[in-house]
């Protein structure tokens, strides 16, 4: 069976620093797959490099088989790969379904262009869908600006899935979120990737969170893939634990 991402062998630096270094593993359909591992582990530019927005000095990412390596972010988002990311990247002066709108054009060009141009009737369903999926009702017309930062995670989850994607890779999506929004968050994510199933790529530091939500974990130290399996193994293999207590 091909997988739907399958990184093999990639490396990237930042001057002397070496962010990643030779990490592969692939991701079969409708998986969800945790990363795991210290801060300046490298998990973001892991991420960075496989959707585009940063060069791997080596190695090669394929997507359903392609070599899709140093695609733009636009060209990925067409083939059906969305992302959240670690910094919310809502935008604060427009309402939640706005910002749905917003996420759906993104592939298509500038946002702002679009956004004030002719509405696309079709968006705005998807929107609405989102938000009623999401359970954002009540907040549908409110500033992004003005939510809490665990609705703002969610709606940045939301965003992700406006493209109808089949691989979503989620930078954080717990951070900062309180543990009533946590547990729609995480039910939500099941919930869609029941439904659609679109696969997972998971950076997260909260491990409850990882555990349960996701079947297999990766765990990155200094760049390096250090351990893979599923939430049993890992809470148990004592590189894991060293990695993190060593710190
Ligand atoms: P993580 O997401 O696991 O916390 P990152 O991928 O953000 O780790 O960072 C890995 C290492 O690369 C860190 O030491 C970080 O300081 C460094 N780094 C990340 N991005 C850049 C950049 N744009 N320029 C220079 N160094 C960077
Ligand atoms: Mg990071």
């Amino acid at each position: 069976m091909t997988s739907v991402l399958d990184v093999k062998n990639l490396s990237r630096a930042f001057g002397g620093l070496q962010a990643v270094r030779d990490v592969s593993f692939d991701v079969q359909e409708g998986e969800i797959l945790g990363i795991i591992g210290p801060n300046g582990s490298g998990k973001s530019t892991l991420f960075n490099c496989i959707l585009g927005q940063l060069v791997p000095d080596d190695g090669e990412v394929r997507i359903d088989g392609e070599v899709v390596t140093g695609l733009r972010p636009s060209q990925l988002n067409r083939r059906g790969v969305s992302r959240t990311f670690q910094l919310l990247q809502v935008f604060p002066q427009l309402s939640v379904r706005e910002n749905l709108i917003l996420a759906g054009q993104e592939h298509r060009g500038s946002r702002l262009k679009r956004l004030f141009g002719p509405r696309d009737a079709g968006l705005t369903t998807d929107a609405n869908r989102m938000i009623d999926f999401f359970r954002l009702g009540h907040l549908a017309e409110e500033k992004a600006g003005g939510l809490s930062y665990g609705q703002q995670k969610l709606l940045d989850a939301a965003m992700a899935f406006m493209a109808g994607p089949r691989l979503v890779l989620l930078d954080e999506p717990a951070g900062g979120v309180n543990l009533t929004m946590l547990a729609s968050l995480k039910e939500r994510l099941q919930a869609i990737n029941a439904e659609t199933r679109a696969t997972f790529v998971v950076i997260e530091h909260n491990m409850e969170f990882v555990m349960s939500l996701c079947t297999r974990i990766l765990v990155l130290a200094e760049g390096r893939l250090i351990a893979a399996g599923t939430p049993a193994d890992i809470r148990s293999n004592p590189d894991v634990i060293e990695a993190y207590l060593g710190h």
